[in-house]
């Protein structure tokens, strides 16, 4: 039987911080408009919740549910929505909000699935990021934190559905 390990990755402290920074640049870039937030399910609520709280002109909220790897550990980029969205971002200014970009290709297909419905723009906002695991290009606008090849979990990531109600991030290790 293993145990499970936890390791600090990412503290509260720093989280909060870099939370206040994305929310003033998205707010200096967003003067003059009224973006459409869009969350990414389930893993980027509590980012979201934070995040529209750090951002001073008005916004939009709304939520997209995507599979996510199910037992596997790697995402295959066949991704299916779960939770489609509520409002129509034609000619919106779409921010899409994502716990951790992986690989890239949930984001890319879901860029690619919003794209169809011809918002005006879509900037991506991910809280981390794990480069070295890219298997395509994708441009992240607003990225909080780089992060090694770790499993990680916390502030909405989960590990088998737990976890989420970190409020830190940290990374999980199994022990004999
Ligand atoms: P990608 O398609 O970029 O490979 O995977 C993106 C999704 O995989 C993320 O939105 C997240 O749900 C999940 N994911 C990727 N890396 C991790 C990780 O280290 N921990 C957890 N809990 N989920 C991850």
């Amino acid at each position: 039987m293993k145990n499970v390990k936890l390791c600090t990755l990412l503290t509260e402290e720093e989280i909060k911080k870099k939370i206040e920074e994305l929310g003033r640049k998205i707010s200096e870039d967003y003067s003059n408009s009224s973006p459409l937030l869009i969350g990414v399910l389930k893993g980027a609520w509590i980012f979201m919740a934070d995040l529209v709280r750090a951002i001073t002109v008005p916004v939009r909220c709304d939520f997209l549910q995507v599979s996510s790897y199910g037992q596997a550990t790697e995402s295959s980029g066949v991704v299916k929505i779960i939770t489609d969205l509520k409002s129509s971002i034609t000619n919106e200014d779409v921010i899409l909000v994502e716990d951790i970009v992986d690989t890239g290709l949930t984001l890319r297909y879901i860029i690619d699935y919003l794209s169809i419905r011809h918002p005006k723009s879509i900037k991506i906002c991910a809280l981390l990021d794990k480069p070295e695991r890219h298997k395509i290009n994708i441009k992240i606008d607003y990225l909080g934190f780089t992060v090694p090849n770790k499993f990680v979990v916390g502030y909405g990531i989960d590990y088998q559905e737990l976890y989420r109600n970190l409020p830190y991030i940290g990374y999980v290790e199994l022990e004999e």
